[in-house]
């Protein structure tokens, strides 16, 4: 996508969605609501926001690695997403391992997890369909059990 178009695009969708109109999905089950939601984010009533740039980098996340990979591993449920800065230090202070430099902050990192397939098989799944990623962390059950992929 162009990126100037793509920029566009974000913005008009932040638009319509937090005027609440409309929630901007990908081609796919996964809509921008799955990727900002945040319980705790709702629990200490702090704001999780994308801006244009990081709805930009989400929808790609989408587009390039869930979509994908939710044809192949049908049911896969999204963590965690976007993560504002006051949000991430907030996961920081409360110890969930955030870093301080997480990609979740530029919305090029996702946390999934499914029902069925263990992190480790999602890993498997990402490298075998040769999805893009920079980024690519199975979590343990005792951790999580969630993978983190990024862009
Ligand atoms: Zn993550």
């Amino acid at each position: 996508m162009n990126r100037e178009y793509g920029w566009l695009l974000g913005l008009a969708a932040i638009g319509l969605y937090f005027t609440g109109k409309k929630d901007l999905t990908f081609g796919g089950k996964f809509a921008l609501s799955d990727l900002i939601r945040s319980s705790t984010a709702n629990e200490h009533g702090i704001s999780n926001v994308p801006g244009p740039k990081e709805v930009e980098n989400l929808s790609r996340i989408v587009t390039e690695i869930l979509n994908p990979l939710e044809a192949h591993y049908p049911g896969l449920t999204i963590n965690s997403g976007y993560r504002s800065p006051e949000l991430n230090a907030k996961l920081q202070e409360l110890g969930y391992g955030a870093v301080s430099n997480s990609l979740h902050l530029q919305g090029r990192a996702i946390d999934i997890k499914h029902p069925r397939h263990s992190s480790y098989e999602l890993a498997r799944g990402v490298r075998d369909l040769g999805l893009p990623h920079s980024e690519l962390l199975p979590y343990a059950s005792s951790k999580g059990g969630h993978l983190h992929v990024a862009l």
